[in-house]
């Protein structure tokens, strides 16, 4: 460990009481940023971090959006590594308000059997993890009276209503905002005792496919045998979509999924992840993805095709023996690695197309097309903080997946051009979004004492 650290570590520990304090005042704000309601709360907290920032020494400004405004700030080294941070001030709505142990804009500290929390709308996602990074920062500055990188910050207000300022800002101060790399703190431990950087995302392509037959819907006595039911159709077509070992059978679907490297398999054996116990939770038993993979591969490393809906004929209660005019399914896909969601979009259509009956017609909608991000773990930031998130946490941290997308980590990559550490220190059972949010003290003090180590191990990277 090196000698500047140590003593920003035995600050964190010394002003933890007064970290908390200051947590609670952000989570006093009922920055509910869908609420139109609630736009001054929004530019109050907003205000609150320029303040909070600018005490620190930051050079940190209010930006107006046409929607809720971004804060940014920029301070830190004159050289070294330049690193962006991003966090996002507003929260989700509070309802339903009976479920509520307490008030969720008066923020408890609670004892729990899993050890003490602090419970409030917002207390995990995300002002308690962004104000992990902020005191870092701030031991950091009292100790040293300068940190050892160069920062930016970006704190969005927008995020828990779909972002719509972000794009179009991001564009807009692209050079302002470019840094090294960028580290963004809204996501997860693998578990209580092992910490992860999230390096690779699942993309995603929608399509729906509307199978036109009849008409108009038949009798299935006069008309079954001679009309061509396009619900039968449309069961041959995505029944074909797998094979019996659980691959996608489109032509050319694998050809830009890379395998992942030795080491990385190794890290994701270490995790000891429990098959198991995960589809346990939801009732299953067997994976059920490509033969041969497991079950953390088949939802971080490799792409799916999943039918997630299905629409033909009578389905109300009671049996009608229709033969149904049309009928239609929507499919997704998770992409990985280098899948291209409009070349994946023109083989599924290709292959739906090449089986519609010369009698049916075919119409496709499509829904959405975003490709997986995948980080350059070869960027010696990665390792540097992997190993530092390792020094401070029970378990060793790895280089983790996620089966779903985090839009901030691609926009940061296609427009700011650098690849995002996505470190986070929520637990699963922190019910954000939903009533009772909790962020445990455990989960801000170690949160905070790794940021403190990855700063350090950063600068020296
Ligand atoms: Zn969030």
């Amino acid at each position: 460990m090196s000698t500047a650290l140590t003593p920003v570590l035995d600050r964190i520990d010394q002003d933890l009481p007064q970290a908390l304090v200051r947590l609670s005042e952000l989570l006093r704000i009922p920055s509910i940023s869908t609420d139109p309601a609630h736009k001054a709360d929004v530019a109050q907290a907003a205000d609150w971090l320029v303040n909070d920032l600018n005490t620190l020494g930051f050079d940190a400004r209010k930006d107006a959006t046409p929607g809720h405004p971004m804060v940014v700030a920029k301070g830190g080294a004159e050289a070294g590594p330049h690193l962006l941070f991003y966090g996002h001030y507003d929260v989700q709505p509070v309802d339903p308000l009976d479920l509520w142990h307490s008030d969720p804009f008066t923020p408890q500290i609670e004892d729990t059997p899993n050890g003490k929390v602090i419970r409030a709308r917002g207390a995990s996602d995300d002002k308690g993890q962004l104000m992990t990074f902020i005191e870092a920062c701030r031991a950091w500055l009292a100790v040293h009276g300068t940190l050892p990188v160069k920062l930016t910050f970006c704190l969005e207000g927008e995020e828990e209503s779909g972002s719509p300022s972000l794009v179009p800002y991001l564009k807009a101060n692209a050079e302002a905002l470019k840094a090294d790399i960028a580290l963004i703190c809204d996501t997860g431990l693998f578990d209580a005792q092992t910490p992860g950087i999230t390096t690779m995302l699942r993309g995603l392509m929608g399509d729906e496919v509307i199978i036109h037959g009849p008409a108009r819907d038949l009798h299935s006595g006069a008309f079954g045998g001679a009309a061509m039911n396009p619900a039968r159709v449309l069961a041959r077509v995505l029944a074909g979509l797998h094979d019996d070992q659980g691959r996608v059978t489109l032509p050319g679907f694998y050809d830009d999924v890379p395998e992942i490297s030795d080491d990385l398999r190794a890290q994701w054996e270490g995790l000891g992840f429990d098959a198991e116990a995960f589809l346990g939770s939801v009732g299953l038993n067997l994976p059920a993805g490509e033969a041969g993979r497991s079950a953390l591969e088949m939802i971080w490393s490799r792409p799916t095709c999943e039918i997630n809906g299905m629409i033909s004929g009578y389905t109300g209660t009671g049996f009608k023996t229709v033969l149904p005019a049309r009928a239609s399914a929507k499919v997704s896909f998770r992409l990985v690695g280098q899948q291209d969601p409009h070349k994946i979009r023109a083989a599924f259509r290709d292959y739906v197309t090449a089986q519609i009956p010369a009698d049916c017609r075919v119409e496709f909608i499509a829904h959405g097309a975003s490709p997986a991000s995948v980080m350059e773990t070869g960027h010696p930031a990665f390792e540097a903080a992997r190993q530092a998130l390792s020094d401070e946490w029970p378990k060793p941290a790895a280089f983790v997946g996620a089966g779903g997308s985090i839009p901030i980590a691609g926009y940061f990559k296609t427009i700011l051009g650098m690849d995002s550490m996505l470190i986070g220190f929520a637990k699963d059972d922190d019910q954000i979004h939903s009533p009772n949010e909790k962020y445990d003290l455990d989960s801000f003090h170690r949160g905070i004492r790794s940021w403190a180590r990855i700063i350090d191990a950063v600068s020296k990277a």
